[in-house]
């Protein structure tokens, strides 16, 4: 039955909207892990008319919808995503800055919207010039470096109910948010959001980001795929100095390895298999749990079948 909803919608998509779709597309292409199975579809609308189009075919269909931003913090199973991934970093990605608040379509580079701040003068987002992946899903994980934080910024957003086609719009105040967590709606497409600014001096905050970029370059094994940290911090706790203090750096299964550069990190050295890093993770949480008597908790998104 599935195969029939997601054939008609495919072919609806195709016949009604201009974006990109595709079946059956592998989802480490669009993750920076570079792992995991495929999507049976894969939808990435022109702009937000075309993805208003698409909105009402997507809820008749009623297939699991997940939304991809910049796939940097997800890791997608071997046995891929059955329903349709949905992608705004192609078509909605325009950054407009106001006075007092940037902007930003959910699909706009982080770094990018971090930039365009620093250029116009704008402070308060610089946290943001090295976190990779897009707006959505850094409001969908409330990312955050040197004491800023995603949610702490936001003014509100606009997104869209995937399930019941509702547009959605809240403000900072609706969201009950912590450390790398927003409570938002589970079926939730995050479409635009807004975040405060203040004047600044562009050299100042250029100096500031110089500094913020080059001490992760230093400090994170930027030239291998990765998704990031692999682990929350538990309260009191960095998960990097747990883990590294385990002995567990250098573990590996696979290709895949916990980073001697900075151990919250788990290095795909190019394999292809999402299991490897699953039983990773269950290896350095074992290990920790031992030593540590702490359970870590995962920051990494999981999804798809095994
Ligand atoms: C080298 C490296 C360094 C990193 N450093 C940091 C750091 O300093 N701080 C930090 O917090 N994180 C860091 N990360 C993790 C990651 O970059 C952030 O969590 C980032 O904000 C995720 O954004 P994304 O678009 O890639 O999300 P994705 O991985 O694409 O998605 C993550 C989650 O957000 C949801 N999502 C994405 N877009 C939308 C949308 N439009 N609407 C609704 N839901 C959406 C997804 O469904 C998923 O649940 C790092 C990652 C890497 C690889």
């Amino acid at each position: 039955m599935r195969d029939v909803q997601r054939d008609l919608l495919a072919r609806e998509l195709e016949a009604r909207c201009r974006g990109k779709l595709r079946r059956d597309e592998p989802l480490g292409k669009h993750t920076t892990f570079g792992l995991g199975g495929a999507g049976d579809l894969f939808f990435a609308p022109a702009d937000l008319d075309d993805l208003s189009r698409a909105v009402p075919l997507i809820k008749d269909a009623g297939l699991p919808i997940f939304p991809l931003g910049g796939g940097t913090n997800t890791l997608v199973r071997d046995g891929g995503f059955r329903g349709m991934v949905i992608s705004l970093t192609a078509g909605a990605r325009q950054i407009d800055i106001g006075d007092d608040e940037v902007i930003a379509q959910a699909g706009a580079s982080t770094q990018r919207v971090a930039r365009q701040c620093q250029r116009a003068g704008k402070t308060g987002l610089e946290f943001g010039c090295g976190i990779p992946g897009s707006i959505g899903g850094a409001i969908r994980g409330n990312a955050g470096a040197w004491g800023g934080e995603t949610l702490d910024h936001l003014t509100g957003l606009r997104g869209i109910d995937l399930k019941t086609g509702e547009e959605i719009s809240l403000a900072q105040s609706d969201i009950a948010f912590g450390y790398r967590h927003a409570d938002l709606p589970a079926d939730l497409l995050i479409v635009e959001a807004g975040f405060r600014v203040r004047e600044g001096d562009p050299q100042v905050i250029a100096a500031t980001m110089d500094r913020m970029l080059a001490e992760r370059k230093h400090a994170q094994p930027l030239s291998n795929r990765s998704s990031g940290c692999i682990f929350k911090n538990p309260p009191g706790h960095s998960a990097g100095a747990l883990i590294d203090s385990a002995g567990c750096k250098g573990m590996a299964v696979g290709a895949v390895e916990v980073s001697d550069i900075h151990a919250n990190f788990m290095v795909n050295l190019g394999g292809h298999c999402a299991d490897d890093v699953l039983a990773l993770i269950a290896r350095v949480r074992d290990r920790v749990f031992r030593v540590h008597n702490i359970e870590l908790e995962a920051e990494v998104r999981i999804v798809g079948d095994p």
